[in-house]
């Protein structure tokens, strides 16, 4: 992990740290072409052949059903079981916090405004499940949707090497209510939702995170469908000052590098000394990992940064616009506010981000790669469409009329005009 002087840095040495370096951008977009449009053409076919060739497994068919899922989950351990059902208790009652009505708004007598949600009929949700299976990802997906009344919930994560999925993810199919796990994974999953195929229906909204095939598919495929945003490899971004403990922080930046070999792990601290002690600690922890190896080559790509203070850290990482942010200080509470880009916080020596993958109740489906300059997290808000609606009396026809036929012959719209025009006359008994 390399260390760098905040100080001494470049404003565009600074930006080129902030930015994710990927270096064959290219070449996975041109794969990523290939299999979408293999299978707008051929289909279930494709699907198989992609699941013999980068899950190498024959599939005999591309889903499990109820049946098949209530077994595999009934083989899940009791501790497991357990911790799932809390965990789903948690994320439920922070997403149905979401859920709002908004009031009726009178924006001028007699002229009222409102919105309101409307769940999405179709959606799709992508479970990874390649280097790991992702139970937490099916709760942080399904149970958004679940709650917002999503009436079709297509659910796709790759095979396993036996060609079904793991008691984990049948057991939450099982606890959500959830009938088909389609056995797909990467960017072809993403295809087949988007387009459809004879087994895999198509839908109108994609969510949940991957790899860099199954993120650059969901950017490709917009054309087609919606995407909740481009959440690809994992990031956390650790600001700890001297009250930090340098075993939690590694441990942080470990719990992000162990997720893949191109997911990243910045430490911002303004003390030199928890710096090198966190980077021992790395050292320490790393060799008892059983995802070592991975873990070993994400830090290798990660580094850390010496700031003057904490103001310059949080200036640092709001240009990163991390996906979690950890405030390893006792001086949180003073940071929040200066906080601007991030997908999650956990905040406080005592919070780590695992627990906002799991348990927490917070979303686990964040925005990656800077995208948290513009993105949130996936929410209930996600799951639903806010359509406006408006209604006249005529008290309000004659307050908003004669505006709306101004603007109307200043742009030049005629029939415009005249849809109140001729309404005007009615209620003010002009033939
Ligand atoms: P995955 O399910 O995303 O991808 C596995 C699939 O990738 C395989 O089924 C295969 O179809 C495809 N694939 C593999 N090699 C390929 C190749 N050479 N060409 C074409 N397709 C290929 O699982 P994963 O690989 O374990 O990745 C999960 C990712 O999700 C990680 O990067 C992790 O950091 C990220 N993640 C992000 C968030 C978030 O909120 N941003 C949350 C959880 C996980």
């Amino acid at each position: 992990m390399k260390v760098y002087n905040y100080t001494g840095l470049s404003k565009q040495k600074v930006q080129e740290l902030c930015s994710r370096q990927i270096e064959d951008d290219k070449l996975v977009e041109e794969r990523v072409a290939e299999i979408i449009n293999s299978v707008k053409k051929d289909g279930d076919k494709a699907l198989y052949n992609f699941a013999k060739n980068f899950d190498k497994v024959e599939l005999e068919k591309l889903y499990l059903d109820a049946a098949e899922l209530k077994a595999i989950a009934a083989t899940i351990p009791v501790d497991a079981k357990n911790a799932i059902d809390t965990a789903y208790q948690n994320i439920k009652t922070f997403h149905q916090s979401q859920y709002k009505v908004e009031d009726k708004v009178e924006t001028m007598p007699g002229v009222v405004c409102w919105r309101e949600s409307r769940a999405i009929e179709k959606v799709g949700l992508y479970i990874p499940g390649g280097t790991a299976v992702l139970p937490s990802t099916f709760l942080m997906l399904a149970t958004p949707a679940l709650i917002a009344g999503c009436k079709e919930i297509v659910v796709c994560s790759p095979p396993q090497s036996d060609g079904r999925t793991n008691c984990y993810l049948a057991y939450c199919a099982v606890l959500l209510g959830i009938e088909k796990i389609y056995l797909v994974g990467g960017a072809q999953a993403v295809a087949a939702m988007a387009f459809g195929t004879e087994t895999v229906p198509q839908v109108y909204k994609i969510f949940g995170p991957g790899n860099r095939y199954v993120t650059t598919a969901k950017t490709m495929v917009q054309n087609k469908v919606a995407i909740d945003m481009p959440a690809g490899p994992s990031e956390v971004l650790v600001v700890a000052d001297d009250t930090a403990n340098p075993s939690f922080v590694a441990a942080d930046l470990l719990a992000q590098a162990e997720h893949g070999i191109d997911s990243q792990a910045v430490l911002v601290s303004t003390s030199n000394k928890i710096i090198s002690e966190t980077l021992k600690e790395i050292d320490i922890q790393l060799a008892n990992l059983s995802r070592r190896e991975i873990a070993a080559k994400a830090i290798n790509n990660s580094y850390a940064v010496l700031v003057d203070d904490l103001d310059t850290a949080m200036e640092f990482s709001n240009e990163y616009a991390p996906e979690h942010l950890i405030l390893a200080t006792e001086k949180f509470e003073s940071l929040i506010p200066l906080i601007i880009n991030a997908g999650s916080v956990f905040l406080g020596n005592l919070t780590p981000e695992s627990v906002g993958d799991y348990a927490s109740g917070t979303n686990h489906t964040l925005p990656t790669s800077g995208f948290a300059k513009a993105y949130s997290g996936v929410s209930l808000d996600a799951f639903v469409k806010k359509i406006t609606f408006q209604h006249l009396s005529p008290n309000g026809l004659k307050n908003i009329g004669p505006t709306v036929e101004v603007i109307a012959a200043a742009e030049g719209l005629d029939a415009h005009k005249n849809a109140v025009t001729i309404r005007l006359n009615k209620v003010e008994g002009i033939k």
